[in-house]
């Protein structure tokens, strides 16, 4: 008699405990996949905001009078923070909260701060 609950069958046992603890490493990988992605999109919309501003300063300055460049730049810039938006919905939820008003560190699940009271999430 074995002193640990088992199936009866080590190789099913030796599988069970692998198949779990891929599956953390597996979640793990997915949520820095996500922080990359994020700050890829950040440095991309820098990058944007930089363009639109030499754009717009060159046609403020008269060196062009074309504003479709601004007007691409402006919807390639909405589309990115749509997408910087959603992205970081999707770590928030697996992110412990930091309180706006106090920055205290809040357990995750909480929608109101332990400390102060104040809404944790704007949406
Ligand atoms: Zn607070």
């Amino acid at each position: 008699m074995s002193m640990f609950q088992t199936s009866g069958n080590p190789f099913d046992d030796l599988r069970n405990m692998f198949d779990s603890a891929a599956q953390k490493t597996c979640e793990a990988f997915e949520n820095s996949k996500e922080y990359v992605e994020r700050a890829k999109l950040r440095s991309e919309l820098n990058e944007k905001y930089r363009q639109l501003g030499k754009a717009e300063f060159e046609y403020a300055v008269g060196e062009t009078d074309d504003t479709d460049a601004i007007d691409t730049l402006v919807a390639e810039i909405r589309e990115l923070r749509n997408a910087y938006v959603d992205i970081c919905k999707l770590l928030r939820r697996g992110e412990a909260p930091i309180c706006p008003r106090c920055a205290k560190q809040n357990v995750l699940g909480n929608s109101y701060c332990s400390d102060c009271g104040a809404r944790l999430y704007t949406d």
